[in-house]
């Protein structure tokens, strides 16, 4: 009988580290094969160079794929505090921000390098410039093809991500190809957790603006989430973490061919009724002031200028003072009150509550993303359907074994996407190394 089973990990991202130590912990010979320069290069990047590993929060409404209950079963198997009690064994102090759990030294590079350090003391070959181009299974043994070698193997994880935030330089990903002749079928990947690119006449100058604001996504005018925080506007659209947890479903729907807006709420902390209560006391005290400078104060000026023009376009008014000077952008007049509330004009025109409504409901259509490239996540891939969700075994080719981004799940920003990995890796090391 065999001593130890040779394990065979395809990528050296935060899945396949993961795993490999988990495998050699458990008794197996392994070999990490990652086809950069250096292992762990995506490691180095998250959360902005700090690295936000994990999360103690509820995992439940943090996952999208066709089956989140797949995020779930593997979290409940191998959860966020295991993953804190095996960093804190490799030396890694940690950091909770309201349930975001960092490394206390907020660098990426003390996470990688934990990581890098047990896998020496475990004696795992770390094998970097090593593409694997095939994978192939005859008796129970599998052949790893790279461009120059071939390595046997009794089991393989596949743990070599996606296409996020790859280079023209690290492109093309062939992660879903290498098991397409196990039999494995792939959901589109689209970017996840990434800038949208929208459409609105008014948006114009608003680039470079951050702000705190909720924004709602719509398929077709029907209501499908919501998320709040600072957003930041660009010349091309909208970026930010609440933007990023809306954008894999925005993509989704507009590629089975719905028409996608985002809602955006710029003063989020106020009722509608409340906001228009403020601005119409802001008239009171200021009665000679443009309808656009009584927002000053209240939302970053590039923006004023935004809202104030979509609302003098929604009411299609000119900003005029009372003595009848054009006012200095495109809010319609404020006219004496004859009916009901002071700022309504004879026709019922009300510049307060329209100008209001603009600043809560700021409607842009979603025309794409900026890409891949500036994505931290992907939506689709392997559908987990086709792996256990008790080992991560391939239902398809036994012995071969599937983990992190690859897989038809993506986490919202949190430390979601790595505990994903970190999860998965721990199953498939697990299970890998222990079954013969
Ligand atoms: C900018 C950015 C910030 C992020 N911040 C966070 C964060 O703060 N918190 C969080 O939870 N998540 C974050 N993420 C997401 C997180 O990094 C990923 O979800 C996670 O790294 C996925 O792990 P993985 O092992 O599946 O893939 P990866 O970490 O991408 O590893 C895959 C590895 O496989 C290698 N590979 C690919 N193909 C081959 C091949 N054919 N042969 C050999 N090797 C191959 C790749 O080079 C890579 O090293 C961030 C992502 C980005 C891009």
């Amino acid at each position: 009988m065999k001593e130890k089973n040779r394990v065979i990990i395809i990528g050296g991202g935060a899945s396949g580290l993961f795993a490999a130590i988990t495998a050699a912990e458990h008794g197996a010979e392994v070999v990490v094969l990652e086809k950069e320069k250096k292992a762990g290069r995506k490691i180095l990047k998250t959360g902005n160079g700090r690295c936000n590993f994990t999360n103690t929060g509820d995992p439940s409404h943090s996952y999208h794929g066709t089956d989140r209950e797949f995020a779930r079963h593997v979290l409940a198997l191998f959860t966020p505090q295991d993953t804190i009690a095996k960093f804190t064994a490799m030396g890694i102090y940690t950091t909770n921000k309201s349930g975001w759990i960092y490394p206390h030294s907020e660098t990426a590079e003390s996470v990688l390098t934990s990581l890098l350090w047990r896998l020496e003391e475990l004696h795992v070959k770390v094998k970097c410039n090593e593409n694997v181009t095939g994978i192939d299974k005859k008796n129970d043994v599998f052949t790893v093809f790279t461009k120059s070698w071939h390595y046997e193997a009794d089991k393989v994880i596949l743990a070599c991500g996606s296409a996020a935030s790859l280079t023209d330089k690290q492109l093309p990903y062939n992660g879903y190809d290498l098991i397409k002749r196990a039999g494995h079928t792939c959901i589109s990947p689209l970017p996840a957790l990434v800038p949208l690119k929208v459409k609105n006449g008014n948006m114009y100058k608003w680039g470079g603006v951050r702000t705190n604001a909720s924004v709602s996504l719509y398929a077709e005018d029907i209501f499908i989430a919501k998320s709040s925080g600072q957003i930041q506007l660009t010349d091309f659209g909208i970026s930010g973490i609440p933007v990023f947890a809306i954008s894999g479903q925005a993509l989704r729907l507009m590629e089975g061919g719905l028409k996608v807006s985002v809602r955006v709420d710029f003063f989020p902390e106020l009722s509608d009724d409340a906001l228009c209560a403020l601005l119409r006391t802001r008239r009171e005290q200021h009665p000679d002031r443009s309808t656009a400078n009584l927002l000053t104060g209240l939302l970053p000026e590039r923006l004023i200028h935004a809202v104030s023009t979509e609302a003098a376009e929604k009411s299609g008014f000119h900003d005029r003072t009372t003595n009848g000077r054009r006012r200095n952008s495109d809010i319609p007049e404020r006219k004496t009150a004859c009916t009901g509330s002071k700022e309504q004009d004879l026709s019922g025109f009300d510049e307060i509550r329209i100008l209001a409504e603009t600043i809560k409901a700021f409607d842009v259509v979603v025309t794409g993303s900026q890409g891949f490239a500036y994505a931290q996540s992907v939506s689709g891939g392997i559908p987990t359907g086709e792996v256990s969700a008790d080992t991560c075994e391939s239902k398809k080719m036994q012995g071969l074994y599937l983990t992190g981004e690859i897989l038809d799940i993506d986490g919202e920003c949190g430390g979601w996407n790595l505990q994903f990995a970190w999860s998965t890796g721990y199953l498939a090391g697990k299970h890998a190394a222990e079954a013969l």
